[in-house]
């Protein structure tokens, strides 16, 4: 106290004026009432509003009261918003009363964020189903803190008159709260009643609506064994009851749904464990803001269908999060399956017209609303892993919320990312939006839904991007778009540094570190196809430290369809004889053609390092797919074959670069057992290599994973009769404990001491927990996915981070 007041701003009575100006995702979060209902808990004037950049807040009182405000500001914010940065500055007192808020300051540069949707809230849920309440069973209930967020905003400012809810003037009840710094629907965009609000229809396939009580109808037509189509938040779901195999075998053939598993929704997290194993981590994934689908170890004896999950052990389920879900689940506590509303592999339909056009054919009755969908968005899908959230598609509850880059762009950024989940993001200065997640762009409703989205979200963040990135595959329609863009400066990835990139970004490293990237398959920068990759990479480039031992596609994509072709190739490549074997069996006709193919390998058929393709082959060796509806359908169904009591693993010879022209060799057979010996190799590389290698070409000191050993040892442990389980589980810790030792020859040549793991073949938990206890136990620091998944819909942001970071 005694300053003067011209330079701290503190009056003669002991005031204080601080102005503080907070960022981050504050607007539509209920931030204003919460600073509001702060003011006037410690006796402070002032005043709170939103502008372009945030939220600003003047208060005036006591230097401690004003103190303790700007701690809960930062510490204490609502639970829906992420507080970015704070900054305070003093100004004069001016011995105002009172606390306000302020007008809505439009204009300047646009740096606020928009917010995700959030699933009802605990409040708005006790008046859905309270009979005195005026919202009772109103299906649009929602407050500051829950409600349609990202699918319904149009512009911003967030604003009603931005959103979908322009239509629907507020009623005096609704005004009123709405205008009530101390009511919980203080400036909630979309707040509404009965008397004011969207209204519920059930409609039949035709457009007649049907009388009554549109839940209650929609529950008997359920229970009845019909398809209902249910408007959601994102989107339109397709429902039936899950124990009816019936009606899901009906939902299943009519959406040209081969074997890819239908998500639940259940009542409530007690009606999940009925359903599944719950463990912590997961309750919390499931009954959190976000709500995600949650994949989860399905119970024996759970009352699903078996056309819901028709190969595999676990079950995606999800709880209510919108009051319809509730309303629905109130009606009656079954299971019922809850999947996108679409035709096999196209976007989900979200407009009203579309939706009756497209699943017309599908869905019996249509229960719908009148509050427009302006951008589509597909549940998220998580698994916990270890206690963490282990992202596996992102997209509503999460998009578009930014990930804050390691190095900010110094121009905007526009990356188009992969083919199959495809994602896109945008980047301005640190922060990359990440689209939800679209799907296959090979579909032609994709692509349209791909390229409107990125013109949407590109509007409502104001990003005008100058530098577009793609990957360097040439037929992806992603690149086809970014080249076919006029006046922008593109940037080529390549896809498995963009997965490295990526997985640094989500974890808020700039790199280099030794990336592992297994996946599927990514075009290679020496023109072959690459999938089983060590890289020494940073964000701004990579080299090639190792892969997997090369073999042929027979057939090229035909291979990635029919698994048993990269069993002959592998069989081949293995020098392993055939004969006896099923495989060779049952596909007897077109065996010996294909692997003549093979045995070309290289002249006229594509070469492949991709872990997938392994895994491919060993699921076909056992008998477990000799053809795939879905991407990962094989490796999936090997790593659910894994017996869990078994702990070793195939040996792997791990070749090193060449020391005095000698290939030197490491072979350990066991997980678990004496570290491998580990000859550093030839070279001895500086950490921050990595950025000055964009595009090169192979080291010729790469380490090569010889992973024809594991094939040979499968088939030596199948002609000897072991139980496949066993084989899948030695496969797992033989292929994870050679990858370790891989990882340990590139630390020692590079000194580097933090690796990062990425591709889709990482979703592989069994793999992923052997790979990260294996480096751990050798005092390497591991990166895995945090926020955006492993597979290819974590691509953009790789792209994105490259780009940042070379610009
Ligand atoms: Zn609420
Ligand atoms: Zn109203």
């Amino acid at each position: 106290m005694g300053a003067g007041p011209a330079l701290t701003g503190r009056g003669v009575t002991g005031r204080v004026r601080s102005r503080i100006r907070v960022e981050g995702i504050v607007q539509g979060v209920g931030f204003r009432p919460f600073v509001h209902a702060l003011a006037s808990r410690y006796g402070l004037a002032g005043l709170v509003g939103n502008d372009a950049t945030g939220v600003f807040i003047e208060a005036e009182g006591p230097p401690a009261a004003v103190t303790a405000l700007v701690e809960a500001v930062r510490e204490r914010a609502p639970a829906l918003a992420v507080v970015e940065r704070v900054s305070v500055s003093e100004v004069a007192p001016t011995g105002a009363r009172g606390f306000e808020i302020a007008p809505s300051v439009a204009g300047g540069t646009r740096r606020t964020l928009v917010p995700a949707d959030v699933a009802t809230c605990d409040d708005c849920l006790a008046e859905l189903f309270d009979p005195a309440d005026r919202r009772y069973r109103y299906p649009f209930v929602n407050c500051t803190n829950c409600g349609p967020r990202f699918t319904i905003i149009t512009g911003m400012p967030y604003d009603r008159g931005s959103t979908t809810m322009a239509g629907f003037p507020l009623c005096p009840e609704c005004a009123a709260e709405y205008r009530d710094p101390g009511d919980r629907r203080f400036h909630a965009q979309p707040v509404c009643c009965p008397a004011c609000g969207p209204a519920l229809t059930l409609r039949t396939a035709d457009g007649a609506r049907l009388p009554g009580d549109p839940v209650a109808v929609a529950t008997a037509w359920l229970a009845g064994g019909a398809v209902v189509a249910v408007k959601g938040l994102g989107g339109y779901h397709l429902a039936a009851d899950a124990a009816d195999e019936t009606a899901v075998a009906t939902l299943r053939a009519r959406k040209r749904r081969a074997d890819k598993a239908f998500a639940v929704m259940a009542a409530d997290l007690a009606a999940a464990r009925e359903l599944c194993e719950v463990d912590d981590a997961s309750a919390a994934l499931l009954t959190g803001p976000r709500r995600p689908i949650v994949l989860l170890p399905r119970r024996a004896g759970a009352p699903v269908a078996p056309s819901v999950v028709p190969d595999g052990p676990d079950l995606g389920v999800l709880l209510p999060y919108t009051p319809l879900h509730h309303l629905l689940a109130r009606e009656s506590a079954r299971p019922y399956v809850l999947t996108s509303g679409n035709l096999s592999d196209e976007p989900i339909a979200h407009d009203d017209e579309d939706a009756r056009r497209r699943l017309g054919a599908i869905a019996d009755a249509f229960l719908c609303h009148d509050r427009p969908i302006h951008t589509p968005a597909d549940d998220s899908v998580v698994r916990a892993f270890r206690g963490a959230a282990l992202p596996i598609r992102r997209a509503r509850g999460h998009a578009p919320e930014p990930l804050t880059l390691p190095l900010a762009a110094a121009r905007p950024v526009l990356a188009c990312g992969a083919a199959l989940k495809s994602t896109f993001c945008l980047v301005r200065g640190r922060h990359a939006f990440v689209s939800q997640h679209l799907g296959d762009l090979e579909s032609h409703e994709t692509l349209r839904a791909y390229t409107t989205g990125i013109e949407r979200l590109r509007r409502l963040l104001g990003v005008e991007p100058e530098v577009v990135a793609h990957d360097a595959h040439p037929d992806y329609p992603s690149t086809t778009y970014a080249l076919g863009l006029d006046g922008v400066e593109l940037v080529e990835v390549q896809h498995h540094h963009a997965h490295i990139a990526s997985c640094l970004a989500d974890n808020g490293e700039a790199g280099p570190v030794i990336g592992v990237a297994f996946d599927g398959t990514g075009h290679g920068s020496d023109g072959t196809v690459w999938g089983g990759e060590l890289l020494v990479a940073s964000l701004t480039g990579f080299r090639r430290a190792g892969h997997l031992e090369p073999v042929p596609m027979p057939g090229g994509v035909t291979a990635i369809r029919q698994p048993w072709r990269m069993a002959a190739a592998f069989l081949h490549a293995a020098a392993e004889p055939a004969d006896g074997l099923d495989v060779a069996r049952r596909n007897a006709a077109r065996w010996p053609a294909v692997a003549a193919l093979a045995a070309l390998g290289g002249r006229g058929v594509p070469v492949t390092s991709s872990a997938g393709r392994l895994f491919d082959a060993v699921a076909a060796l056992l008998g477990l797919r000799d053809a795939v509806t879905y991407e990962g359908q094989a490796a999936m169904a090997l790593e659910h074959l894994v017996d869990p009591a078994v702990r070793d693993g195939y040996p792997v010879t791990v070749t090193s670069p060449l020391v005095g022209g000698r290939p030197v060799a490491t072979t350990s057979p066991v997980i678990g057992g004496p570290p491998a010996a580990v000859t550093s190799p030839l070279v001895g590389g500086r950490p921050g290599d990595a950025t000055s290698t964009v595009g090169m070409r192979d080291d010729p000191a790469v380490v090569v994973i010889r992973s024809t050993d594991l094939v040979r040892a499968v088939v030596h442990d199948l002609r000897r009769g072991v139980p496949s389980g066993v084989i899948a589980a030695r496969f797992h810790h033989g292929l994870a404990e050679a990858v370790v030792r891989a990882v340990l020859l590139v630390a020692g040549s590079t000194g580097l001491d933090t690796v990062a793991l990425s591709g889709g073949v990482f979703g592989n938990l069994v793999l992923l927990g052997g790979v990260t206890d294996g480096l751990r136990g050798h005092g390497l620091r591991v990166l895995t996915h945090r926020t955006v998944p492993c597979n290819d819909g974590g691509v953009s942001l790789g792209q994105a981070a490259v780009a940042a970071a070379r610009t």
